[in-house]
Formats: C-alpha cells, sequence, structure tokens
C-alpha cells in the first residue's frame, strides 16, 4: 500500500488540555489505515488572536494515511476523521481562535497543495465560516511559532510545498519575532507507554 505522510496540529486549552491530546493521539493512531510516524513534545503556548484565554497545549503528529484512490483516502477524508475525533473528545462550537476543547488541523498531507472552497461560501456573514473548507498546506504553519516548534522537533528539514525555506529555519525566523518564551517544551513522547512524560525523551 502506498502511504502519504501527513503532518497533524493538535491544540486545547480547556478542560484536561493533556489528557484530551493524550487521547487525540491514540484516536488519530486508530483511524482506519493509519500508522503514528512520529509524535512531537508537548508545548505549553501563549495565545495569539484572542489573547484572554488560558494557555494551549499544542504537539504536532505525523501520520501516515493509504494513498488512496477510495472512498475513505486523501486529505479530506482525513479532514472528516478530523472533525469528527475534535466532536467525539468534546469540542464545543465556539468563536474563531477562542478557547477549545480540541483543535485538529491537518497541516501538510505529503506534498499535496489544494484549496477547496466552502459551497455555501458568499453566502455566510459569519467570519468565522470564511475560511476554506480545506487548504493544504495550512495556511498558518508558516506564521504560528506554536505549529513551527513542534513540527520542527519532527521534520527539520523538511520544505513544505509552495515554501522557500525548511520547517526549522521558519521556527527561528519565528522565535525571533516571537520570542524563544512564546513556547516551552514540556513534556517528550514516550512511545511505549503512549503518553508524554515529564524527562524529556529523544525528540
Ligand atoms: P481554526 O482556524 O482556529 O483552526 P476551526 O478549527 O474552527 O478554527 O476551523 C475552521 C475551519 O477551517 C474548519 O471548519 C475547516 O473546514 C477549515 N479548514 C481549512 N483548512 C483546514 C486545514 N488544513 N485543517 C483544518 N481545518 C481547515
Ligand atoms: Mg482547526
Amino acid at each position: 500500500m502506498v502511504a502519504v505522510r501527513a503532518y497533524i496540529g493538535l491544540g486545547a486549552n480547556v478542560g484536561d488540555a493533556r489528557a484530551t491530546l493524550t487521547a487525540a493521539v491514540h484516536a488519530l493512531a486508530a483511524l482506519p489505515g493509519a500508522s503514528l510516524a512520529g509524535v512531537s513534545r508537548l508545548y505549553m503556548t501563549a495565545p495569539v488572536e484572542v489573547t484572554d484565554q488560558p494557555e494551549f497545549h499544542n504537539a504536532v503528529v505525523a501520520l501516515d494515511v493509504p494513498a488512496g484512490p477510495g472512498a475513505n483516502t486523501g486529505p479530506i477524508a482525513l479532514l472528516l476523521a478530523l472533525k469528527s475525533i475534535e466532536r467525539a473528545l468534546g469540542r464545543q462550537d465556539r468563536y474563531r481562535y477562542g478557547p477549545r476543547e480540541l483543535d485538529l488541523d491537518l497541516l501538510l498531507f505529503g506534498e499535496e497543495r489544494m484549496a477547496v472552497e466552502r459551497p455555501e461560501a458568499g453566502l455566510s456573514p459569519d467570519p468565522a465560516k470564511a475560511t476554506r473548507l480545506l487548504e493544504v498546506p495550512h495556511p498558518e504553519v508558516g506564521r504560528r511559532l506554536f505549529v513551527l516548534a513542534p513540527l520542527a522537533d519532527l521534520a527539520p528539514d523538511l520544505v513544505p510545498p509552495g515554501w522557500a525555506e525548511s520547517v526549522d529555519q521558519a521556527r527561528s525566523r519565528r522565535e525571533s519575532i516571537e520570542g524563544a518564551s512564546a513556547v516551552r517544551a514540556i513534556a517528550g513522547w514516550d512511545a511505549e507507554g503512549r503518553r508524554w512524560v515529564e524527562t524529556p525523551v529523544a525528540s
């Protein structure tokens, strides 16, 4: 079977964020045909955009998924799976950039570059619905240290499609803008115990 490596960004700042992100890693690993290829360190990060809210926990997962073709393969099927994991783990509808129980973003899907508009685009006055249904690479990856730092744990030398620099180059550029204290690694993934542990394991 031909597999595609996808990178998924995880974030939470409501409830027991660390437990939720751990459950999300387990759910991603259990998706049909998927295999877990890596889990970043766990980070505590300052909120962006809406700054009057609790700190976030963030991480990134590398997941190998079937390349397709098939009814349940490809980036849109994966996005729908992410949305159903968000709901299953308690995500409530709130405003954009606000607090959330769980956010799963499809950051990269192999070498794929795509932008899928919402069918109802233009009809909705709700700015939260102004985003595309799916865009990969996710447009915010290069602008957010809370994504670049964990992604650089897994794939520092990767140059995402459409980028002119590697993930680690983007990470250090953002670090010089946001400051190193904007994100703090607090634990490393223990593959055997299937959880993050305080004594950082090699990342
Ligand atoms: P945020 O942009 O803060 O992650 P949401 O999680 O509420 O906010 O996502 C808003 C919308 O972004 C989703 O309904 C989804 O259809 C759309 N979207 C577009 N591209 C992506 C992507 N690469 N990964 C996840 N969601 C995406
Ligand atoms: Mg999201």
